[in-house]
């Protein structure tokens, strides 16, 4: 009966892989959906950045023409792999780096935010405000690279990969001057912690001083007594032999 059902239950297990690996995997219908959505994409960023406008039309023009060779093939598998690479083409660096150009603005002022909320020490205060200025810096290139834009792919390419490598540097120095102004004072905090607990051990053996235990009966005596509160015997011979 075990064996049975820990068979059955590793066979319910593998049709549950096969099922998620299935529809997991790409699939010239999965690959087609792609598609629409990526050219759709490219539609909306030529409305979104008429500077760029060429240049993603081209892309879109040179996305369509691969399109049409993998629509050609008849070969299931190499269809897949062809519509799968025309999907990526349809996201080229340049594409992906301009789609996340609104986002990467937020994020920026948001750790601009976080930082002026930061309580700052002298040297990280220094620091702080060079990140914020450079961040400041980042956000206008963002505007100057979008009003500028780029004709060509390879234009475009080159601008918005700079620009994407200052936004990055940017944020990294931001999160940088938080993280340590934050890790400082976690060590400050532990600091603290620290000292209040020897404060309070130091405490509890100057009250355990006040005592003494007496070595026949076990017995708790005022450390001011010379005899034994419960058996009478000797106290201070222990004190002088200790
Ligand atoms: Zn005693």
């Amino acid at each position: 009966m075990t064996i049975y059902s820990t068979y059955f239950s590793r066979f319910i297990a593998l049709a549950i892989f096969l099922f998620v690996v299935s529809a997991c995997s790409k699939s010239v219908e999965s690959e087609e959906k792609s598609f629409q959505s990526n050219i759709k994409k490219l539609e909306k960023l030529q409305q979104e950045y008429p500077t760029f406008k060429t240049a993603l039309a081209s892309q879109a023009d040179k996305v369509k023409e691969a399109k049409k060779q993998a629509d050609a093939e008849s070969d299931e598998k190499k269809k897949i792999e062809k519509l799968s690479a025309v999907n990526s083409m349809a996201n080229s660096e340049f594409v992906r780096i301009l789609s996340s150009l609104d986002s990467e603005k937020k994020s920026l002022r948001r750790e601009i935010d976080k930082l002026q909320q930061t309580q700052l020490d002298e040297t990280d205060r220094m620091l702080g405000e060079r990140a914020i200025k450079n961040a400041d810096f980042a956000i206008r290139q963002i505007d100057m690279v979008i009003q500028q834009g780029a004709t060509t792919i390879d234009d475009a390419q080159g601008r918005l990969k700079t620009l994407s490598k200052q936004l990055k540097e940017a944020n990294q120095d931001l999160a940088k001057v938080v993280s340590n102004a934050q890790s400082k004072a976690s060590e400050k905090e532990d600091k603290k912690k620290q000292e209040e607990q020897t404060a309070e051990e130091k405490k509890q053996k100057e009250e355990e001083a006040k005592f003494i235990t007496c070595e026949y009966c076990t017995s708790r005596n005022e450390a001011a007594l010379t005899n034994c509160k419960s058996c009478g015997a000797g106290l201070s011979v222990k004190k002088e032999t200790k």
